[in-house]
């Protein structure tokens, strides 16, 4: 995918960089390596999650007794990998189980674009042939209940909401037992990003949570928190609230489109453990692809 790469455009001239300051190097020192810290930080990798990677370097280093700096190259790629993948197999697809109703919850702060992501995962589904429903459960803003229906109509599937300040649960409450009797195969839910209080936050997403494991408790559940890739370590600082406030199955990183980096992605699965599993690559409905591990190191090489 052309916006794919693109997007990781920025990283991948930071790896560009890499490979540069790596032939043009004479030996292996402190030196060097502080100029691969700096690189990758400005690939938005972060630095906690650099500096464990430059350890892990090190050592590899030392282990396998390199001397030339063009020698690194081979093992960074593998470093990478196995931060990615921590002796895991990680699995990108959403959890679906056939013939239950399966409940995705969709958190973030405001305009990282959680209704448009809802928005393109309603027209995946729908055109294999499932029944889904889209619910309004961001009521604090008249706006967002009419921006997800716009969504909804694009998409062609159903809509629920109720009038702007109602309770968010009760919304939740409501549609899910409609999705119940009338047997719909997934439940996209929208909610507010309101972060002013981190136990308010809390608070609401639990309750949220309780609704649907009462309502629903067969169904397959996910927790997606939504991360706009522009905003680079100010997505790490989100994660680590909505991390500390609910139990997250997996991110959606939107608008790897523009000039973003595509760093954090490997910083979020180093630091709290997430998977990223859909990446968005536009304002349209199809902007939206899984994301690819091996696509997306590769590139940075590329
Ligand atoms: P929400 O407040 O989290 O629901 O965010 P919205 O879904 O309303 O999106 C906020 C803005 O980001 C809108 O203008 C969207 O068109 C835009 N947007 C969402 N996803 C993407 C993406 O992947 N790429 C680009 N370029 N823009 C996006």
């Amino acid at each position: 995918n052309d916006k794919y790469q693109m997007g990781l455009h920025k990283s991948k001239q930071s790896f560009d960089n890499l490979k540069k300051l790596l032939d043009e190097s004479h030996d292996i020192n402190d030196d060097l390596f502080d100029a691969i810290e700096d690189l990758l930080i400005s690939a938005d990798i972060g630095v906690e999650t650099v500096l464990h990677f430059t350890n892990e370097l090190r050592k590899e280093v030392e282990h396998q007794k390199f001397s030339q700096p063009s020698e690194i190259s081979s093992i960074i790629v593998d470093k990478l990998f196995e931060i990615y993948l921590k002796d895991e197999f990680v699995d990108t697809t959403l959890k679906y189980v056939e013939g239950d109703v399966n409940v995705y919850l969709f958190v973030g702060v405001n305009g990282v674009g959680k209704t448009t992501t809802i928005g393109k995962l309603a027209k995946q589904y729908k055109d294999q042939g499932k029944k889904v429903l889209m619910v309004a459960g961001d009521t604090f803003r008249a706006g967002a209940i009419e921006q997800l229906r716009e969504w909804s109509l694009r998409a062609k599937v159903d809509f629920f909401s109720k009038e702007a300040q109602t309770d968010p649960s009760s919304v939740i409450f409501e549609a899910l037992n409609k999705a119940k009797n009338e047997n719909y195969d997934l439940v996209l839910i929208d909610t507010a990003g309101r972060l002013q209080n981190k136990i308010n936050l809390m608070n609401e997403l639990s309750k949220m949570k309780r609704v649907i494991e009462k309502v629903i408790p067969e169904g397959a559940n996910e927790t997606l928190l939504v991360i706009d890739a522009t905003t680079g370590q100010n997505g790490m600082n989100q994660a680590q609230v909505f991390n500390e406030a609910t139990d997250l199955s997996g991110i959606v990183l939107t608008k790897l489109d523009g000039t973003a980096k595509g760093g954090i992605v490997l910083a979020i699965r180093h630091l709290y453990n997430l998977p990223i599993k859909y990446v968005g690559l536009g304002e349209k409905i199809d902007d939206l692809v899984p994301f690819d591990i091996e696509d997306y190191i590769y590139n940075l090489f590329k």
